[in-house]
């Protein structure tokens, strides 16, 4: 068999994506590799597929048990043998395991990295034929990382204890490059074939939404989002707690997740999530690790998160089979002052020295800046992203608030070189509020006891609100015009750029909104161009939807017989093209993605009796327009 032939039959899917057969070539050729792939970009296909063709067993290296589990589930949907190994099983259990491993049962065996150095596992690991070890979430063995696991450093040590040493490769969705380097020197790859594909999801629709009311906003999405799944995440306990209780209370299948919450009760929740029984979820930043859930429609933060890191990481988490899906963020100027007092509280590790302390406070500083940026920026929301994380293309994506927003450029040189001489005038020694203030005229008693209003340009721009002088002034700064700096009092400065304006003949534009385009209706799901992915409502017609639901629900009724979740019977683009193409035989069920071999004669006969029995065996086209290959 080759490598296509595998993709088909085990995984149901006729093409590779970017990146994964560079990859499998390389890794089939006998080289390490080291890829580095943005979550849902489908990294597990990358070393899958090799394990699968290799007449040894791979071992994946994982550190999150729930992700384990998942992943070995999916692998036996799919006719795969695999197992895991790793502190949720007894000991008994795991003696077994690795007895059927060692009598070749397994292609594939999932284990904790502190499942290495123990004497059974390496006994085994010593007498079977291994072709290859995965290391996947590989950036937890850099210590420049946040997820930095002492028990990662022991695989190093697993492979030289190794009689003959497998193939190795490495898999994070982390790009820095001080984790880069780290990863191939640490594990010691050898001149490995790395490769980095985008970092953009072009599936993900981006928004920043300002409501008055952001409980109201959220009611109303997720009632007009019904029988989708979405996870609201909220930055503190008592916030999730009091919006759980109002969508619940109003009849939505809601769960929560936080910290507050007992073990069992998570667990139990985080169960209610993934299977679908309450597709809603509102938690803290506490959820979400090792949560593969694959037809997550909309994540929503209440608030603003500290960082574009824990941001784009947070609202990854939706669309990971690849279907168009909706990041809102809900930003009010407060969350920058909630978030200012967490960074202040936080607690200091008492490992660390005062200098090094200062420099994670002023790195948490900057990054709690550039995420307010990311909220206030009247760009693309996409670009803005992708060129935090080092990727430059400077196009507008077409499939974000700000793409879909029409505005007006106004000139603001004028007031752009009063703002400087304001700044400068206060001798660059105050924040923007006292800044903005001063330029208003305003008379509050904090601006009293500073005297602002001795200097000329207190009041100079009164024709504007303290809050649109302070559009301007961020605007400046997003411009380089000007600077805050990077400690807690965030003082502005102007810059030499800034300082330039005053002489040089140069125009400053700012963009304001004129009215949201028609299409870009409340909920954020505007008119996209073409280049973004179609949701499944633009798909199929009215039918064609109704014939969804009753997949759906057969999709549900097996979940619960096989007690799996339901996208690991068929995810919802995998019924999506059952609507389209109407498979009535094995052929044609066997054209359908997602549809392999295993899936086909586990469930494949019971999908076409609903479909037959829905259309009186006829033909019908259920769909609008030309259907491409989805
Ligand atoms: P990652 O580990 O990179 O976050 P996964 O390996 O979980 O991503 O893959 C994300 C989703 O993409 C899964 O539902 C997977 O089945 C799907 N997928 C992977 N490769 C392909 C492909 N070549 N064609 C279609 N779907 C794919
Ligand atoms: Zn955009």
């Amino acid at each position: 068999m080759d490598k296509y032939t595998i993709l088909k039959k085990y995984f149901g899917y006729d093409q590779f994506r970017e990146g994964q057969e560079t990859l499998i070539d390389a890794i089939l050729e006998g080289r390490d590799v080291l890829g580095i792939m943005p979550t849902g970009a489908g990294k597990s296909i990358c070393y899958q597929v090799p394990a699968l063709l290799f007449s040894g067993i791979t071992i994946v290296i994982s550190p999150l048990i729930s992700l384990m589990k998942d992943q070995v589930q999916s692998l036996n949907q799919a006719g795969i043998h695999a197992a895991y190994i790793n502190s949720s099983l007894t000991e008994n259990q795991i003696l077994k395991a690795l007895s059927l491993a060692a009598a070749g049962q397994y292609k594939i065996i999932y284990v904790a990295p502190e499942r290495l150095e123990t004497y059974e596992f390496l006994e085994f690991a010593k007498r079977a034929e291994l072709s290859m070890v995965t290391v996947d979430e590989a950036h937890c063995i850099s210590q420049w990382g946040q997820d930095f696991r002492p028990s990662y450093l022991k695989i190093v040590e697993f492979i030289q204890k190794l009689p003959k040493r497998p193939v190795i490769s490495a898999f994070t969705a982390t790009a820095t490059q001080a984790v880069k380097e780290d990863i191939v020197c640490v594990l010691g790859l050898d001149h490995p074939k790395v490769l980095v594909t985008g970092f953009d999801r072009k599936n993900l629709y981006f928004s920043v939404e300002t409501p008055r009311k952001k409980d109201i906003w959220v009611m109303d999405y997720v009632k007009t989002h019904e029988r989708e799944s979405g996870i609201i995440y909220c930055a503190t306990r008592k916030n999730a707690d009091a919006l759980y209780e109002q969508l619940n209370q109003s009849g939505i299948p809601v769960t929560q997740y936080h910290a507050g919450l007992g073990k069992e009760a998570r667990r139990c929740n985080q169960e209610d999530f993934i299977n679908d029984r309450k597709p809603v979820m509102v938690a803290t930043n506490a959820f979400g690790m090792g949560i593969d859930k694959s037809n997550v429609r909309y994540v929503i933060h209440y608030n603003m998160p500290q960082s574009l890191e824990n941001y784009y990481q947070e609202a990854g988490r939706a669309g990971r089979d690849g279907e168009p899906s909706e990041c809102i963020l809900l930003y009010s100027p407060q969350d920058v002052m909630i978030n200012r007092f967490l960074l202040e509280n936080k607690e200091e590790n008492p490992e660390f020295t005062r200098e090094e302390i200062d420099t994670i406070r002023e790195r948490d500083e900057e990054r709690l800046r550039m995420m307010t940026y990311y909220c206030v920026t009247k760009n693309c929301l996409r670009e803005y992203i992708l060129h935090y994380f080092g990727e430059y293309n400077h196009v507008a994506c077409g499939n974000c608030s700000n793409c879909l927003k029409e505005y007006i450029e106004k000139d603001i040189t004028k007031e752009a070189k009063m703002i400087i001489q304001c700044v400068l005038q206060l001798r660059q020694r105050y924040g923007i509020n006292v800044v903005a203030g001063t330029l208003a005229g305003d008379n509050r008693a904090k601006l009293r006891e500073y005297h602002v209003s001795d200097y000329p340009c207190y009041g100079s721009l009164k024709e504007y609100t303290e809050k649109e002088i302070k559009q301007m002034i961020q605007h400046m700064i997003l411009e380089c015009l000007l600077v805050q700096t990077k400690d807690k009092y965030a003082l502005v400065k102007v810059t030499p750029e800034g300082r330039k304006l005053l002489e040089k003949e140069r125009k400053v534009m700012i963009k304001t909104v004129k009215e949201e385009k028609k299409e870009a209706s409340k909920d954020g799901s505007g008119n996209r161009t073409s280049s973004a992915k179609k949701r499944k409502s633009d798909i199929l017609n009215s039918k064609g939807l109704e014939l969804f639901e009753v997949l759906r629900t057969l999709r549900t009724e097996l979940a619960r017989e096989e007690a799996v979740p339901p996208y690991l019977v068929f995810s919802d683009k995998t019924l999506v093209d059952m609507c389209v193409k109407l498979p009535f035989d094995r052929e044609e069920m066997m054209g359908v993605s997602g549809v392999g071999e295993n899936k086909f004669q586990k469930y494949g006969n019971r999908f076409m009796d609903r479909i037959k029995e829905f259309t009186g065996g006829e033909k019908e086209k259920l769909y609008f327009g030309e259907q491409n290959e989805m």
